[in-house]
Order: C-alpha cells, then structure tokens, then sequence
C-alpha cells in the first residue's frame, strides 16, 4: 500500500503570507448602486381609495378595490330578530297564577313560571302552554317561561270571592292539567279556595319539585308527603331554578277569558298603610341601612321616613348604641326579605351580606369603591353618605313639590 506523497514546496506555499495586502482604492469612483424604484406617495393613495362611499375608506386589497366597493354599496342584511320559542297548538295548559304584587315578577312568580315550564315540557310527544294569568300587565313574562299570557283583574280584587270566580271561571273553560300557585298569602289563600270550590286535593308548598314527583313536609317536617304532579298546586320559596332556555313567546291568550259578574260580598275597603319605623326588619320590603361610615343619623332616620323604608343598621353601629339592637341587619340579627336595601356607609362584611342574601335590589353609598357592599351593589354611588343624605333629601322634596 503505498503512501500519498506529500509536497513540501506546495505546503509552505499555502502558508505563505502574500506580500502584498488587498487595499481599498479611495480615489477610484465608485461603482453606481442600481437605481432604487421611487415611491410616488400621492399615486399610491389614489389606488388604495374606495371611491363612490361617503367617507374616504382605505382598501387594503390595493388594487381589487372593485369588489370592496361592491360589498358596500349593497344594503346590509337586516339583523335577525332574537329567537323566541313558539307552542303553536298546545295539546295542553299549564296555568301559573302570579302574584306580581307592583305590576312586576316576583322571585317567587319567576319560580312558578319555571315549575310551570318543567311540567309543560316534561313529556315529548305532546307540547304543553304556560299561560301566565295575572291581576295586570306584566314584564318579562315571556323570558320566565310563559308562552300565552292572560289578565284577569278580578285576581287582584279585595274581595277573595270575586277572584275565586274569576279564576274558577279560567279553570273550567281551559281545563288545564296543572294549576300552580305561589305559597304567599294572596295566591296560597286562592289555591286553597279553588280546591274548595273544585272538590278537589291541592298540595300547598311543595319544597321538592320535579317534572314527575312533588314533595312537601308533614306532621312538623318529620314525615314527607310525596307523588306525582298534582293539578292543584302552591310552591315554596326558592325551590326551582329561574327559567333560562329560549325566551317563550308570552303572546296574549287567543280566547276569551270567562267574565264573571262583578257582584262583591266586600262592600268596603281600606288600604291602612304600615308605619315602616315600626315594620319588623324580615316583614320590610324596603330597608335602609346605616354603617360605620355614617354620622349623621339625623338626617339618617329623616331619609328613612322620606322614603317610606325601615331603618336598619351593621352591627359596628348597635354595638356602639347608635341603632337599637333590633335594628341590626345580618347573620347575628336579621336576615331580611327586602326588596330593596340601601346601604350607607356599610363595608360589606361577610356576615353582614349574609343578611341581605334574598335582597333583590341593593343600592351602596360608599367612599370605598373596592368595598363588598359596592360590589354586591347593582347600584354604587361612591361618595361620603353625609352629602348623598342630603342630596336625597332635597331630591325627594323637590319630587314632591314640597309636600312632606
Ligand atoms: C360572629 C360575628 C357575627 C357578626 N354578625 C354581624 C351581623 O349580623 N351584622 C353586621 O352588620 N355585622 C356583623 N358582624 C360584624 C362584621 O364582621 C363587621 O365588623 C361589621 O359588619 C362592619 O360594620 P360596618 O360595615 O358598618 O363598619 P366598617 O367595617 O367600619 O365599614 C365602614 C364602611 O363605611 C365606609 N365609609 C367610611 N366613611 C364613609 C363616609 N363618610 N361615607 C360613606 N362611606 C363611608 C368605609 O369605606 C367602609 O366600607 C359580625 C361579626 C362576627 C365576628
């Protein structure tokens, strides 16, 4: 095998350095650089305009501006209406009598419309109606579950009798398979007298509901009285969850609802309005409430008596003898019912919120816009109380033409 020879004078030639250096020429002109294409700013604009639209528009396309220019000239497509739920021929009607005390939906109203919708869906082959059967127009009854909606203002008269017939009048024309009541004292009184009136069982505040068993509690909540759905029916409190599929329709009811002869066996009636200072707390639906942050309890107790509402207090302000101790809002004093609650300087303590767990409305005054109450608030005014007791105050005075 032999050895590849090497080659010395080859080898010392590649390290050799060369002698002279490659340098730049400085006074040789230079090559010319190849001319650049220069960018006309005006024409590239005028490219890039949509013409014929009212406002100067930019197609960032450029050049395929025929098609932009198309697409806006074209009417734009109307937005869809919302989908709304439609039983068109009901095989049958589930009826909700609601209490709606002020012309809105109760939490308790919403229920019943809920539990009326579990009973109208609960078989497949055949589609049942909610109707919605109130004293006066209400709003929102569509979104809670109804499908028809039907008013009968006998149900808010103040003779029972006369909304008895009323109501037995609608029961014996529309033949439903369920009626569902609210377990309060208007529409609790009304289911019991129906069932009366109708020879009929009813099962009044049921705490277990589904679209094929109900239940409630006997002999003092030792025993449970349960089966199906019954037709006669009062719910309890916070039982079913509020409605949230597809809005239903809530369209009027298309048939007439009975008239009944207006002949009442109360001859007369007075509405004697409750003192709110001397409402207990749970009975209120209107509470005001002071907290640490308030000092001025005088206007405090004059803002309570112009709005009509029972004061309240947090514990901070009992405890230092400021607010009776029945006064006191919370876990450790009352837990309130309270449709409305205003907050005055009240930070929001766990215990207190606790409180006012079931207010549907809560109105926080508080200097502290990161305070739990404002938070829990669906209305905050972030300022000192001492100015917004006043403020209100001249506020309502001035509503009321200076009448007290
Ligand atoms: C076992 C136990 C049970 C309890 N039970 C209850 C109960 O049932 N009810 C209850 O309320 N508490 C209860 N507490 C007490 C609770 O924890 C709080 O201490 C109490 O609620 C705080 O009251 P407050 O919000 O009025 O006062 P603070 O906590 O002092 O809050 C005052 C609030 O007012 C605001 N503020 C200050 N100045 C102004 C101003 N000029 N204008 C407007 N806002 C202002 C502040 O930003 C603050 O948010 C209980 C505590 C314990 C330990």
């Amino acid at each position: 095998m032999s050895r590849p020879r090497r080659d010395p004078r080859a080898e010392r030639k590649a390290h050799a350095v060369p002698a002279a250096r490659p340098r730049f020429d400085l006074g040789a002109t230079p090559s010319a650089p190849p001319p650049r294409p220069r960018r006309d700013p005006r024409r590239a604009l005028a490219a890039a305009t949509v013409r014929d639209t009212p406002r100067l528009r930019l197609d960032r396309m450029q050049g395929e501006s025929r098609p932009v220019a198309e697409a806006l000239a074209r009417p734009l497509p109307r937005p869809e209406a919302p989908a709304v739920r439609r039983v068109e021929a009901p095989a049958f009607h589930v009826l909700a009598v609601l209490d709606a005390p002020d012309g809105r939906l109760s939490r308790l109203d919403r229920q019943v419309l809920a539990a009326a919708r579990i009973l109208a869906d609960a078989r497949k082959d055949e589609a049942g109606a909610v109707l919605a059967l109130g004293a006066r127009p209400v709003e929102g009854a569509g979104a809670a579950g109804a499908d028809r909606l039907a008013l009968l203002p006998a149900l808010g008269a103040d003779d029972p009798a006369l909304a008895l017939a009323a109501l037995r009048a609608v029961d014996e024309a529309l033949a439903p398979r369920h009626v569902l009541f609210g377990e309060t004292g208007v529409g609790g009184d009304l289911a019991r007298r129906l069932a009366v009136a109708r020879r009929e069982p009813v099962m009044t505040a049921i705490e277990h509901f589904t679209a094929r068993a109900v239940a409630r509690p006997t002999k003092g909540r030792r025993a449970e009285r349960a089966g199906p759905p019954p037709r006669l029916m009062t719910l309890g409190e916070d039982r079913v969850a509020d409605y949230a599929g597809l809005p239903c329709e809530a369209r009027p009811l298309d048939m007439e609802v009975p008239a009944v002869p207006a002949e009442a066996g109360v001859w007369d009636v007075e509405t004697i309005v409750a003192d709110p200072a001397s409402l207990g707390l749970s009975d209120s639906d209107f509470v005001v409430s002071a907290g640490n942050g308030v000092t001025d309890f005088e206007g405090f107790g004059a803002l309570a008596r112009a709005l009509g509402a029972t004061p309240g207090a947090s514990r901070v302000v009992c405890d230092a003898g400021l607010m009776p101790r029945e006064a006191q809002v919370g876990a450790s004093g009352t837990v309130l019912a309270a449709n409305c609650y205003l907050a005055l300087g009240i930070a929001g303590a766990p215990q207190h919120l606790q409180g006012i767990a079931g207010c549907e409305h809560v109105v926080a005054v508080n200097t502290d816009l990161h305070a739990a109450m404002v938070e829990r608030a669906g209305l905050a005014i972030v300022q000192d109380a001492q100015a917004v007791i006043p403020a209100l105050l001249a506020l309502l005075a001035q509503r009321r033409g200076g009448r007290p």
